[in-house]
């Protein structure tokens, strides 16, 4: 059975003692969960390192929101696996919709980044997801699958098992409109399928989908219980201790889907 993954973007938030603080309100809150669900935190760079020595033993991971795809080199501003990896980050955000819009990241960069953050250890959540646009014109599909197959290409089954995919539909992502449930099953089940048909089935079964897009504590319940819902993404309510621990709270609730009928 697939674990619950719980992630928190951070995005450009918080200054060093308000990120202090959530990380202290977010292990208080969700110490007791962590048995069933796997909960990750998205802060930003400079607090990166903080935030895995705050959480140590607790269970709960810590990532990054972004990485270069060279290991090392003249790349001012910029931060690279290996250096994720030596303060014990687990994961990175690749391919976040606000980077593919604002920092013109396309498929082929996002793929590079996702080798480079697989060589050293890192598991990549890559995010994929139509806009408004796109929706309206049917292109939700191809838009999931070119995203799928161009940024996963020349990785091989091992490797696409572990990453993670987030499925954010871009009109949903900080809009307070989440996809429906059955928005989201859908997009879910065609995303596994995809990975069915060029990875194997195995690695697609195994492998988690999670949903990002306005979650809230109101509507996970309904988007967790999809069957091929793994877990969330979740940005504006990741930065209160209070709403993220609730929607801990609700998938280790769920568990398993049969809770959810
Ligand atoms: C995100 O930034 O990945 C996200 C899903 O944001 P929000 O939850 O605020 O829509």
């Amino acid at each position: 059975m697939r674990r619950f993954l719980i992630a928190g973007n951070w995005k450009m938030n918080l200054v060093h003692n308000e990120a202090k603080a959530l990380i202290d309100g977010i292990v208080q809150g969700a110490s007791s969960c962590t048995t069933a669900v796997d909960i990750l935190i998205c802060p930003p760079f400079p607090f990166l390192e903080g935030a895995v020595q705050m959480t140590q033993g607790t269970g709960i991971q810590v990532g990054a929101q972004n990485v270069h795809h060279e290991q090392s080199g003249a790349y001012t501003g910029e931060v690279s696996a290996p250096m994720l990896k030596s303060i014990q980050c687990t994961h990175v955000i690749i391919g976040h919709s606000e980077r593919r819009a604002y920092f013109h990241e396309g498929n082929d960069l996002i793929n590079a980044k996702v080798k480079t953050s697989l060589a050293w250890g890192l598991t990549p959540v890559l995010c994929i997801g139509e806009s408004l646009e796109q929706r309206r014109a049917g292109a939700t599909f191809s838009v999931l699958n070119e995203q799928l197959v161009y940024g996963l290409q020349g990785i091989d089954n091992d490797h696409v098992g572990r990453i993670v995919i987030a499925y954010e539909p871009v009109w949903a992502i900080g809009t307070g409109m989440s996809a429906t449930s059955s928005q989201a099953e859908e997009a879910h089940r065609f995303i596994r399928g995809v990975i069915g048909t060029f990875s194997d089935n195995a690695v697609a079964l195994n492998m988690r989908i999670i949903y990002g897009g306005s979650v809230n504590p109101d509507n996970a319940a309904q988007l967790l219980c999809q069957e091929d819902v793994d877990g969330a993404l979740i940005g504006g309510a990741s930065l209160k201790a209070e709403s993220f621990c609730e929607i801990v709270g609700i998938a280790e609730s769920i568990r398993e889907k049969a809770a959810c009928r």
